[in-house]
């Protein structure tokens, strides 16, 4: 995906004094697993990163997720890709349900300190961000915040672009587009989150996509019944 109509979301470290005292927003936490939509991501892993780090990145930011009301399966690809459960579904992706990952050591001609970007098209719909080792490296040694904290709410910022669309950052909080050292102190705390508004929005977007697609198979199932009887 590229060109002219691709919309371009990246977010950098800073390190500037401001302080954002972020509220205790009410997480929209379901009551129940069944209440929350499923989201798949497929996270390809190109970096220096361990698995044992990517997995705990991914704990984090399926926390932050589940916040909000979704429930992330992670296919980590291609490893999982022979495992039964996520046979041949490492390629798939569809918007907003099926979201690709890629982590990448550096990135290509963005600012050294750009830690994730994300695409999207014109019509506010993007399947695809990545993340980039070297500059969370830097700010795991600036700020001796672990790496899988800062590499799992990096990776919920950037889901956090693909599921809420264009004009995604906020002021404060997991969607500001540089984060301070304050921001990753309130990260190591689990205090960096989504807004109220945000998860609104995600929960929202989400669930009427999920609610199409049911209607979808419902009229080709109708379909193939009406076949049948001919
Ligand atoms: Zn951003």
């Amino acid at each position: 995906m590229k060109g002219a109509a691709m919309k371009l979301s990246a977010f950098t470290s800073t390190m500037g004094l401001s302080l954002i005292v972020l509220g205790s927003l009410p997480a929209l936490a379901a009551s129940g697993k069944g209440d929350r939509v499923q989201l798949r991501v497929s996270v390809f892993n190109s970096s220096p990163i361990s698995f044992a780090t990517l997995e705990r990145a991914e704990n984090e930011a399926g926390r932050l997720l589940r916040d909000v009301g979704v429930e992330v399966v992670w296919l980590n690809c291609p490893e999982d890709a022979q495992h039964e459960a996520s046979l041949g579904r490492c390629t798939e992706v569809s918007f907003p349900l099926h979201l690709h990952l890629g982590l990448l050591r550096v990135s290509r001609g963005l600012k050294a300190s750009t830690v994730g970007i994300s695409f999207s098209a014109e019509d506010g719909q993007g399947c695809y961000a990545y993340l980039f080792y070297e500059p969370i490296r830097q700010l795991v040694e600036r700020t001796q915040v672990a790496p899988s904290v800062i590499l799992g709410h990096a990776m919920a910022h950037e889901l956090g672009h693909l599921l809420l669309g264009t004009n995604s950052h906020s002021p404060g909080g997991l969607m500001r587009a540089h984060w301070t050292p304050e921001d990753l102190a309130n990260a190591s705390r689990g205090n960096l989150r989504f807004s109220l508004e945000q998860s609104l929005r995600i929960r929202s977007r989400l669930t009427s996509q999920e609610s199409q697609r049911i209607q979808a198979i419902e009229r080709s199932a109708e379909i193939a019944g009406a076949e049948r009887f001919k």
